[in-house]
């Protein structure tokens, strides 16, 4: 029986579910995974994850569709996108085809927490993996944690679509050739500061540039920019030191292939910003969230698709991929993934 939740008014927290999955690394190789009703992590206090910061997780959600399915999103790129992160931090990548069994057993085992179909809000996922034996002298661990437990969230419009405002930082989340591009708790860590320093000017979220020469556009804290130009043209920014979001890649390839558009994968100079006649974010969380002014010190660019609404275009590219997520626009091959 479904959880007695006001499922509408959820908002975007944890709630201890039912059951986690867990496995280890040990001894050279990945142990048999278990589901635990323990939500509590036990490590030693000299643990690599305490100390250098060795961890990368993942972000995705578990959703009814209107045929009353569970399904995931293209969980096959997180399982992917982990194995990426955990390379790049010298940690054991979990093996991709355990990662969608493991999704499927927590999923499964929490469907009772699996939001109903309308309520807008969904399951959200967040599997990780983290050093979990002692290191002293600097060096990667030798045991590792693979954990994935799963949380409730309310719908992200809940009061209906606010076109965001943003701020460049005057701080930067990602180094030339550093780990921008893989999804780790520690370009988080490092983003707080910017993200409160916004918060307290009043901005919804950062613009960041890259770091070399503050000329290019690169992301926000935890999301992808999208911008359309005047012809129609949908244009991502291109950088080594960006995430590769499945949202963007997603809406790049719905604008192609579903609307017919144009697409383009390019650096974007800061300077073009005025150019562009519609301007989002993209993540897991909101798919596609409508930016309508960006600021930089005392120059300030407004999007023509104004504070009010998403623009038209952007309108279509979201309405566009929560049909193929809902099951209302036919999904291309491999992109939903049934659980129950
Ligand atoms: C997770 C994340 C995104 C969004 O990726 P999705 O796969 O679309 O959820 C974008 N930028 C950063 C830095 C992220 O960590």
């Amino acid at each position: 029986m479904k959880k007695d939740i006001d499922w509408g008014n959820l908002g975007f927290g944890y709630i201890t579910t039912d059951k986690r999955y867990v496995a280890d690394y040990r001894e050279g190789q990945w142990q048999e995974g278990r589901l635990t009703d323990d939500a509590t992590v036990v490590i030693n206090e000299c643990a690599g994850i305490l100390q250098y910061c060795q961890e990368v997780f993942e972000g995705l959600k578990a959703y009814t569709t209107e045929d009353g399915s569970i399904v995931t999103f293209r969980p096959d790129l997180n399982a992917s996108r982990m194995a990426d992160s955990a390379r790049r931090m010298e940690m054991p990548p979990f093996p991709e085809e355990r990662f969608i069994e493991a999704l499927d057993a927590v999923v499964r085992e929490n469907a009772d927490w699996v939001p109903p179909f309308g309520t807008g809000a969904t399951l959200y996922i967040r599997p990780y993996m983290f050093a979990s034996t002692p290191v002293i002298g600097v060096k990667p661990a030798e045991g590792y944690q693979f954990r994935m437990f799963c949380t409730p969230v309310g719908p992200y419009f809940k009061d209906g679509v606010k076109p965001l405002s943003i701020c460049v930082s005057d701080f930067d989340r990602a180094a030339p050739r550093g780990t921008g591009f893989i999804k780790a708790g520690l370009n988080y860590a490092m983003s707080l500061h910017a993200h409160v320093t916004a918060h307290a000017a009043g901005y919804d979220e950062n613009m960041f540039l890259d770091p070399a020469t503050r000329t290019y556009v690169e992301e926000t804290g935890g999301a992808n920019f999208l911008f359309i130009t005047k012809d129609g043209e949908v244009v991502t920014p291109e950088s080594d030191s960006i995430l590769p979001s499945v949202t963007r890649r997603s809406l790049m390839y719905v604008a192609e292939h579903y609307l017919g558009l144009k697409t383009v994968q390019r650096p974007v100079r800061f300077d073009e910003l005025k150019d562009f006649e519609e301007c989002g974010i993209c993540g897991t969380a909101a798919v596609i969230c409508p930016v309508g002014r960006v600021v930089r010190g005392d120059e300030e660019v407004l999007f023509p698709s104004g504070m009010e609404k998403m623009g038209p275009i952007t309108q279509k590219l979201y309405d566009t991929l929560v049909g193929i997520q809902y099951g209302t626009v036919p999904a291309p091959e491999g992109w939903i993934h049934k659980i129950c």
